[in-house]
């Protein structure tokens, strides 16, 4: 059987216009946790009554707490072969746009340059109270929480879209842009079911792009892709790199 990753670097040197789209399990092989997968964040809490607006006024103490936590887990985790192949690939002209669900910046750190974060970044407090935003350069300490706002000292809260909330207005419109423009899109680690992100690549395949779909489960794009790589995301792109030759960094 010919190796999906030879199939799919075919498809990718004859598409004019591909892009990726990305969900937790693209960061999984760097360690950091999906919230559906076996490893779950914080077993005891189910995710939405954390990263909720509900969950944030009942106990913002906690949610802090909970993403302190995760932001120490991203500071000491590398990207991996996915995010660096995919980072290559927009070098080599291959891949235009990357679209991800993560909060955890490693597209970014692996190079990547046209990245658009539908779900905002976990480095960045927003204040409840005036809309500041400021940058964490490094995870707070549990006694510094919750975050208060520089300017007006009311409470602040992580910078990301909870469950409930709109995505940011701009970033949405411009990836279902860049998905109607696509002729490829390669689907990399999501369960999909989050929504209105999710559609995204549904978008693109209705206008006729072909879909990779990367991932070790079974999920939404399954029964719509037109490839499914069945297997853990850096492997696969690791083997994807050495195919189009594209130098990774040494691990
Ligand atoms: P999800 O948890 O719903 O789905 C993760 C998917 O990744 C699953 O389909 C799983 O089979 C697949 N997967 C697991 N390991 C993999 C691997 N090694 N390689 C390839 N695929 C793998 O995640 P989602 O679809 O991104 O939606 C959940 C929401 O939670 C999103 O909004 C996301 O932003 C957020 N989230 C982000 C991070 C992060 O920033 N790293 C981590 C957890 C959750
Ligand atoms: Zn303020």
């Amino acid at each position: 059987m010919e190796d999906p990753a030879v199939k799919v670097a075919r498809l990718l040197e004859n598409s004019s216009y591909a892009i990726v789209f990305t969900g937790a399990g693209v960061s999984a092989d760097s360690g950091i946790p999906t919230f559906r997968g076996p490893d779950g964040l914080w077993r005891r809490y189910r995710p939405e009554e954390l990263a909720s607006p509900w969950g944030f006024e009942r106990n913002p103490r906690l949610v802090w707490e909970w993403y302190a936590w995760r932001m120490r887990i991203i500071a000491s985790a590398r990207p991996n072969a996915a995010h660096y192949a995919i980072a290559a690939l927009e070098r080599r002209g291959l891949v235009r746009a990357v679209i991800t669900q993560n909060v955890d910046g490693l597209h970014q750190r692996a190079g990547s340059k046209n990245v658009i974060e539908l779900h905002g970044n976990i480095w960045r407090a927003r204040c409840t109270r005036c809309g500041y935003r400021w940058i964490l350069e490094s995870p707070p300490s549990d006694d510094e929480l919750p975050l208060r706002c520089p300017r007006c000292g009311s409470l602040a809260r992580p910078d990301v879209v909870w469950f409930g909330e709109p995505l940011p207005e701009a970033a949405l419109r411009r990836a279902f842009e860049e998905a109607g423009k696509a002729d490829l899109v390669i689907v990399v680690g999501t369960s999909g079911v989050v929504e209105p992100a999710g559609s995204i690549p549904v978008h693109a395949k209705e206008r006729g792009a072909r879909l990779v779909n990367v991932n070790p489960e079974p999920n939404r794009y399954t029964g719509m892709a037109d490839v499914n790589v069945e297997e853990r995301a850096a492997p696969f792109f690791e083997r994807l790199a050495r195919v189009l030759g594209l130098e990774l960094p040494r691990e």
